[in-house]
């Protein structure tokens, strides 16, 4: 396919892009405009739960947009109320909305909270995050991100997020005043460095919220959607959140994103929360074609089952070249490099030959690996070995 590269001047220049067009998916594997192929362990960052391309997927979208795409947000479809169903029924949450993007989810969730907040708590309205969280890019979810710098990004911020350690219950407790509405974490900081949260945390955290009235918001747009080992990562840590978000896997690749709360914290009136797109059934419909998916027998065996090859061999790897170990929680897993040489390895792996391999180092000293949750053991083994003759070549 021929591709004229002088169009890219047409684009926003938002980020540093190859001169690459992908122009195929299918499974695991990605092909360029130049017909070379690339075994991707990103999957849009940790987006493509099925991979590329699903026939899940694809018959959904046929299906659906033979049917009807498009009603109005303001009437009731029948993909959107089949997956609500799904989804309250799989959590411990009894309502959703659905979103567009994870950001949209979070601003939803943050609206929720202040809300309720209005109604059950004086106005408290300050929500608690974590240094490094990572919660999307409107000017709110920025502030509630603790992404280093982005508090100097779009001034003035967003009022009422104090940040806090991951991991550091005493850094939470020491922030909770009268105006605190909420705490809200991702179980797993995914572009924070994946960066699991405790057990002991999470029951504290659950135990601080109880204590002094607040909600428990957990952001699993990263971490929900068997992304790690369980359906919602929640579910690892016996707690029982009050609000969650989901996006990236639960539309596999399309924009898709929700917002769930338990019936007590569903407290939106008429008129406060709402969105053209919101819900519409082409996407629902790809949101039930994948959920269905994951609940299909042996489907999360499998995602367990390829965590633990992947924790292992990178362990290996690890111990080979003396670095400083692997961490994760399910399909969403980091190798700690003994080096600042991550977006090298980065490099070298896209421009590899014959074949590329696309990975991703969300710091210079650690590679993230979030691929699809079909994956096959032959595609670890072999994403393992080259990644192996990479670390050979590009290690200082
Ligand atoms: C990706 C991500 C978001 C933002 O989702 P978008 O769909 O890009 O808006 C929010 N929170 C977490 C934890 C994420 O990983």
């Amino acid at each position: 396919m021929t591709v004229n590269f002088a169009d890219t001047q047409s684009l926003m220049d938002i980020t540093a892009r190859p001169e690459i067009v992908f122009v195929k998916g299918e499974g695991s594997w990605l092909e360029d405009h130049n017909g070379k192929r690339y075994l991707d362990v990103i999957q849009g960052w940790a987006v493509n739960c099925l991979g590329h391309n699903p026939p899940a997927i694809r018959e959904a979208l046929n299906r659906q947009s033979g049917l009807l795409i498009n009603p109005s947000p303001a009437f009731y479809n029948q993909p959107s109320l089949e997956l609500a169903s799904r989804l309250t029924k799989a959590s411990v949450f009894d309502r959703v909305f659905f979103a567009n993007s994870g950001a949209e989810a979070n601003e939803g969730a943050i609206k929720l909270a202040r809300k309720w907040g209005q109604k059950k708590r004086n106005g408290a309205y300050k929500i608690i995050t974590m240094n490094h969280a990572f919660h999307g890019r409107t000017l709110a979810t920025m502030s509630a991100s603790g992404k280093e710098g982005w508090d100097k990004k779009f001034p003035p911020q967003v009022d009422g997020f104090p940040k806090a350690e991951l991991n550091d219950l005493d850094s939470v407790r020491a922030l909770i005043d009268e105006q605190t509405v909420a705490i809200m974490l991702e179980p797993v900081q995914g572009e924070g460095g994946v960066i699991p949260a405790t057990k002991e945390f999470m029951q504290g955290l659950q135990a601080l919220c109880k204590e002094h009235n607040l909600l428990f918001i957990v952001d699993e747009v990263q971490t929900g959607y068997g992304r790690c080992g369980e359906l919602f990562a929640y579910q690892h840590y016996g707690v029982t959140p009050d609000i969650m978000t989901l996006g990236k896997g639960i539309g596999g690749g399309v924009p898709l994103a929700a917002l769930l709360s338990r019936e007590e914290v569903s407290v939106f009136e008429y008129g406060d929360q709402g969105g053209t797109y919101n819900g519409n059934p082409l996407m629902t419909a790809v949101g039930v074609a994948v959920f269905d998916t994951l609940m299909a027998d042996g489907f999360m065996d499998n995602v367990k089952a390829r965590a633990t090859q992947l924790s292992e061999g990178l362990l290996k790897l690890s111990a080979k070249y003396g670095m400083k170990g692997e961490r994760g929680v399910g399909l969403l897993r980091a190798l700690l490099l003994d080096g600042d040489y991550g977006n090298e390895l980065v490099l070298a792996a896209r421009e590899a030959l014959p074949e590329g391999l696309l990975l991703n180092a969300p710091r210079p000293n650690l590679l993230r690996f979030m691929p699809a949750l079909n994956i096959t053991s032959e595609e670890i083994e072999l994403m393992l070995t080259r990644l192996d003759d990479l670390i050979a070549k590009v290690r200082p």
